[in-house]
């Protein structure tokens, strides 16, 4: 097997996932984490706890290298995947001597007496690999490809619960998958965010070239204001993208190890030793909070106002009371004061503000819905403003506009090269 050309799917159970009170996390964690081992997942599926698991196995099996099922590993009648995967591989479920003491010592450690139904968690298909859980008691199991009379599928099955999951994941799946398929030896991936462009600007500028590279597979993931562009193949295809990229949207690179605006913000700033405070209206503390996202940020973030009515923008910031009436909120004159306002109080080394019209309400023919005016204040150098446009709903106005407030700061304060 190779690594690109591993045909993976998941099978997610639990009735719980298909009435919508509980969410199938487990199908996104296990795609991002498969994804990181530079494997895709060809499909998912979610089913109800019960007899679906056998059908859903025996069609899986036949079309797939690696099959991974989560849930129904529990003592109750409907948890059978167990039952299940033997009858699809034709084989028998017998008692694991091994997986059996652990149980009785999970129990025995949590001073409880041990069910006769948990005594079935113990069974696993003559042949398999017994997944250690120390965080429950379900083991998990690992059926090998020799194994399956059907095609050459290696089977994996995962407890429900999160936290028996994911280190089970990590300490029993990832090294028999990189085994497996070979993983990472040869195939690199890279992910790299843009900002303020968007998705249909990469079809124009590069599409057609990354096409053109050999063993290169990409995709694009787009949010508000941003753009993941993620390239998986050899070094040389990763690495002749990435150029392909770099020279067409230098100015747009945020990073290219999938570090969050926000964090390279913080990470610049940091570098130059420099403080930041912010000052914000239309965003309602978006930015702050985006930037509080980040661990550590303390020490280069220090003040965030929220300045919502005129009255606070004069008080707090110092913003006069005859340039809000004569250019309005809105305006590239209050961005600036906002901006110098708090550069002043917080004695940060530099500053940002912002002030907009989410709306649906209070647009203009000169300042519609979706105006805001940007202002990003330095200690002994001149401020630099900026307006931008972003016709959204209210939150993701916000979002946009928060975007383009850190993307003002980034472009600022970047490191010569
Ligand atoms: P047991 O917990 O008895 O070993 P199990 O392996 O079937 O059995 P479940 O009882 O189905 O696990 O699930 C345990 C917990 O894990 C529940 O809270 C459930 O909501 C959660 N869970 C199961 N599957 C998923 C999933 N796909 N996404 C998110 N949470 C899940
Ligand atoms: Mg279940």
């Amino acid at each position: 097997m190779h690594g690109g050309g591993v045909h993976i799917e998941i099978i997610n159970t639990g009735t719980e996932l298909l009435l919508g009170n509980t969410q199938n996390t487990h199908g996104t964690w296990l795609g991002r984490e498969l994804f990181r081992l530079g494997l895709r997942v060809a499909r998912q599926i979610t089913i109800p706890d019960g007899a679906t698991i056998e059908e859903t196995l025996s069609e899986s099996v036949r079309r797939s290298d690696v099959v991974i099922i989560t849930g129904g590993l529990g003592p109750t009648s409907d948890d059978i995947t167990r039952e299940a995967t033997a009858a699809v591989l034709g084989c028998e479920l017998i008692e694991d001597e091994a997986a059996l003491r652990s149980l009785e010592a999970f129990f025995a450690t949590r001073k409880k007496v041990m069910a006769p139904s948990n005594r079935k968690q113990a069974q696993s298909p003559v042949g398999a690999d017994v997944l250690p859980n120390g965080n429950g008691t379900a083991p998990g199991i690992y059926v090998p490809p020799r194994l399956n009379p059907i095609r050459p599928c290696a089977i994996f099955l995962l407890p429900g619960p999160p936290r028996e999951l994911y280190p089970m994941f990590f300490a029993e799946v990832e090294p028999r998958l990189r085994a497996l398929a070979g993983v990472s030896s040869d195939r690199k991936m890279l992910e790299m965010k843009f900002t303020g462009i968007g998705e249909s600007d990469f079809h124009q500028a590069i599409d057609d070239q990354l096409a053109g590279v050999n063993g290169l597979e990409y995709g694009y993931c787009a949010r508000i204001g941003e753009v993941d562009l993620r390239l998986i193949g050899s070094e040389e295809a990763v690495l002749r993208s990435r150029g392909i990229a770099e020279a067409a949207f230098a100015a747009n690179l945020v990073s290219d190890d999938g570090t969050s605006l926000e964090a390279v913000v913080l990470r610049q700033l940091r570098k130059q030793g420099m403080k930041l405070a912010t000052a914000e209206s239309c965003t309602g503390g978006l930015v702050a909070s985006r930037l509080t996202d980040v661990p550590g940020c303390s020490d280069v973030f220090t003040h965030g106002f929220v300045t919502y009515a005129n009255r606070s923008k004069v008080e707090i910031l110092g913003v006069e009371e005859n340039v809000l009436q004569q250019c309005g909120a809105v305006s590239e004159e209050v961005a600036r004061q906002m901006a110098e306002g708090a550069l002043r109080v917080s004695l940060a080394d530099v500053a940002v503000a912002v002030t907009g019209i989410a709306g649906p309400s209070g647009g203009t023919p000169e300042k519609p819905v979706g105006t805001a005016w940007l202002a990003f204040a330095r200690r002994n150098l001149p401020t630099i403003t900026e307006k931008v446009f972003h016709l959204r709903d209210r939150n993701g106005f916000k979002k946009a506009v928060s975007q383009s407030v850190l993307d003002l700061v980034r472009r600022h304060t970047k490191l010569p090269l």
